[in-house]
């Protein structure tokens, strides 16, 4: 059997003599020798297995605020990496190359679970995030890294559309500390026509996150221009978000660019990301924020209480704090809302690429 493959729990066999993988909602039912639909879950000698348990394509250090997360470690560098596929099919895809691809070529680094954790504490990283494609599809590798950087002292972010079912969906959460779910619309229409897939899965995902689980929860909502952009759904969204998760939820709403299957409209006006940020704090947020653009206003965290402007960021660049080492308001005390410990992380916005094999030789 090849090193990268390993087998998995959930599935279960069907009377017709094939097997269904439980891990997402697709529930995909292959016949010896078929990939699902995320392509790197598979039906080999009668049972599903992960083919890509190891193999990443390509490390990165990042800012912590490029994931993205605002109230989790602020201005620390995280080590990010993602592996190949999808168990979504969004038409809009920003990320298609890495998500849809089917060349295990891609995958063009290699990596054990404790190199991983390793190279984090070696670069200086707070954390370590799985990003870049969905990490619910590869499980066992996001759960073994997880478990090796809790070891380290090293904390865990999933980047996710939250697209899994409920017992994968437990184990996983369980050994995150931060997740930033993709919430791409309000509207089913939307997930089923340009996703390939069902609204209901992530609300619950999202819910389970926030009520069940001590992971630092972000939203991301990409606005895209004639899609999902109107002040009703972004009103609908939002009410939705204090209703059910609470005003501490930050979200971002962040700005399309045209790319993947979906290059017939132009990128997201920036009023209408202004906009969806002050219907979201008119329905009570306290933390919404616009993202892919040039944005004071939408870069600010204020805070709740007295108003005072605690943070400011240019990009991903902390440019005020007025906070604590404890996350408190300096003018106030009052607290806001998130993962603070000690003062912010000066990382900035570098980015830096890491070639774990050749880290790993030094
Ligand atoms: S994880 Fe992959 S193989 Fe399993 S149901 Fe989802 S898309 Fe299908």
């Amino acid at each position: 059997m090849d090193t990268f493959v390993v087998s998995t729990r959930y599935w279960h066999r069907l009377g017709d003599g094939r097997v269904q993988c439980d891990l997402c909602p697709r529930a995909c039912k292959l016949h010896e020798g078929q990939r699902g639909l995320c392509f790197v879950r598979a039906c080999q000698d009668d049972r599903i297995i992960l083919t890509t348990y190891g193999r990443s394509s390509g490390f990165c250090v990042d800012p912590i605020e490029k994931k993205p997360l605002n109230h989790f470690l602020p201005g620390t560098p995280v080590l990010s990496f993602g592996t190949a596929g999808c168990n979504l099919a969004c038409r809009f895809c920003q990320n298609w190359d890495i998500s849809k691809s089917r060349e295990i070529d891609t995958l063009a680094d290699r990596a054990s679970p404790e190199t991983i954790a390793r190279a984090a504490a070696r670069l200086g990283c707070h954390s370590v995030a799985f990003t870049y494609n969905d990490p619910v599809i590869f499980h066992e590798y996001a759960i073994d890294v997880a478990q090796a950087c809790r070891e380290a002292g090293i904390k865990t972010v999933a980047v996710t559309a939250g697209y899994v079912c409920a017992e994968p969906r437990a184990e996983f959460f369980s050994n995150m500390d931060a997740a930033n779910v993709d919430l791409k619309a309000f509207a089913e229409e939307f997930y089923r026509r340009l996703c390939g897939g069902h609204l209901q899965p992530v609300l619950e995902t999202l819910e389970y996150v926030r009520h069940e689980t001590d992971v630092w929860l972000e939203i991301t909502t990409l606005l895209i221009p004639g899609l999902n952009d109107s002040q009703q759904e972004i009103d609908h969204l939002t009410q939705w978000v204090v209703e059910h998760l609470g005003p501490e939820v930050p979200i971002h709403f962040s700005a399309f660019h045209p790319d993947w299957k979906m290059t017939d409209r132009g990128p997201t006006p920036p009023a209408i990301l202004s906009m969806a940020r002050h219907i979201a704090l008119e329905n009570g947020l306290r933390y919404p924020y616009t993202g892919n653009v040039q944005d004071p206003d939408g870069g600010r965290t204020n805070c709740h209480t007295c108003g005072e402007r605690i943070i400011e960021r240019d990009w991903y660049i902390l440019t005020r704090w007025n906070l604590t080492d404890d996350g408190r308001c300096r003018s106030c005390g009052t607290r806001c809302a998130g993962v603070f410990d000690g003062p912010p992380g000066d990382w900035g916005s570098r980015r830096l690429p890491v070639r774990l094999a050749e880290l790993s030789a030094t």
